[in-house]
Parts: structure tokens; sequence; C-alpha cells
């Protein structure tokens, strides 16, 4: 099986870079079919969703804006339970659709911080878009609107999903061994 190691640890191959195109041209029908008339501003968390919001935008066939929030909570190949902003929101959503595009939601933790953030600032709509979901260490309420995989409890990397640092670049995504 083809395998990478990054810093300490090995990672198995789990999902092709094919798999995960396959999984965006769904989720961008998906999207394209919601919110095709509403010129929404999707609002992309960095760092990890940068590649898959990179290959959403370019199925994206309408009127849209696109912005950026910097988060952290994990450290390592732990989450930390804490969620730290690192570069905030730069303009009014007052009114608008949103469309939040995540790597991968695992405990909910920093994504219902973003949502409580940000229907203080009165949107029209919030709708989430996450490449990876992990349902089973999923504590929180909220409805994930699109979802590219459905993936079990294990640690991943690549496709812009990172073990301190490295691995973001893989177009693949691979599972700690
Ligand atoms: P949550 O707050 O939902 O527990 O974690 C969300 C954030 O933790 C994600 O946006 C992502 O940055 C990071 N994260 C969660 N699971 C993984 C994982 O398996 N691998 C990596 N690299 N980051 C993860
Ligand atoms: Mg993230």
């Amino acid at each position: 099986m083809k395998t990478v190691t990054l810093h300490d640890k090995t990672f198995g191959l789990c999902i092709s870079s094919a798999e995960i195109q396959a999984a965006v041209d769904r989720v961008a029908m998906a999207i394209i079919e919601d919110m095709k008339d509403s010129c929404p501003l999707f609002l992309v968390v960095l760092n990890g969703a940068f590649m898959f919001a990179g290959d959403l935008f370019k199925r994206i066939n309408f009127n849209c804006e696109v912005t950026f929030m910097k988060l952290a909570s994990y450290q390592g190949t732990e989450s930390t339970g804490m969620v730290k902003k690192l570069i905030g929101l730069s303009e009014s959503i007052e009114g608008r659709d949103v469309v939040i595009i995540e790597d991968i939601v695992d405990s909910g933790i920093t994504m219902e911080n973003m949502l409580n953030e940000l229907y203080i600032l009165q949107p029209a709509s919030i709708r989430i878009a996450s490449c990876l979901f992990k349902p089973a260490s999923f504590t929180k309420k909220f409805k994930i609107d699109y979802v590219g995989f459905s993936i079990p409890n294990d640690f991943i990397v690549g496709y812009g999903l990172d073990y301190d640092g490295l691995g973001r670049n893989l177009p693949d995504i691979y599972k700690i061994n």
C-alpha cells in the first residue's frame, strides 16, 4: 500500500485523489442546485480547507463571493478542545447567505464556536460544506448540509490537512498507521 512518513509517523493511503474529485463534483452539484440564485458568500476556514475550497470553486458556475477565516484547534494529532481565532472576518455578513467551507468536522467544537459567532452578525442563512466528517466523534447538534466523505475516527492527513505542518500538499488522503 502507498504510504507517507511525516515527522515520526507513517500514514497509509485512505482516499484517492480520483475519489476526492468525484466527491467534490457531487458537493458542487448539490450547492449549485441549492444556491445558484442567491449570490452566496463562501467562507473558507483556513488552513485546512484551502485545497477543498480551490477544487470546489472551480466548479461553482454562478456569481458568488469568497472570504476567509483562520482557526486552529489541533496540536499534533489531538484536538485541544479550544479554538483559537487567528484571522477574523473582514466583511459584513448581515443579510447574506453564507456557506462555510471546512476541511473536516470532528467533535464539532470548532464549527459550533464559529456558528455561534456568525449568527450574532445576522446572516440570512448559514450552510456548511465539509470535505470530511467523523460521525463517531461528533458531539454537537448542528446539521452539515454537504459532506464529501463520512470517515471513521482515525487521524488523517493530506488534501489540505496536516500533521504538525506537514502533509497539506498531498493530493490523496492518508490515515495514521
Ligand atoms: P473539531 O473542532 O470538529 O473537533 O475539529 C475540527 C478541526 O480539527 C478541523 O477543522 C481540522 O482542522 C482539525 N482536525 C480534525 N480531525 C482531524 C484529522 O483527522 N486530521 C487533521 N489533520 N486535522 C483534523
Ligand atoms: Mg478546519
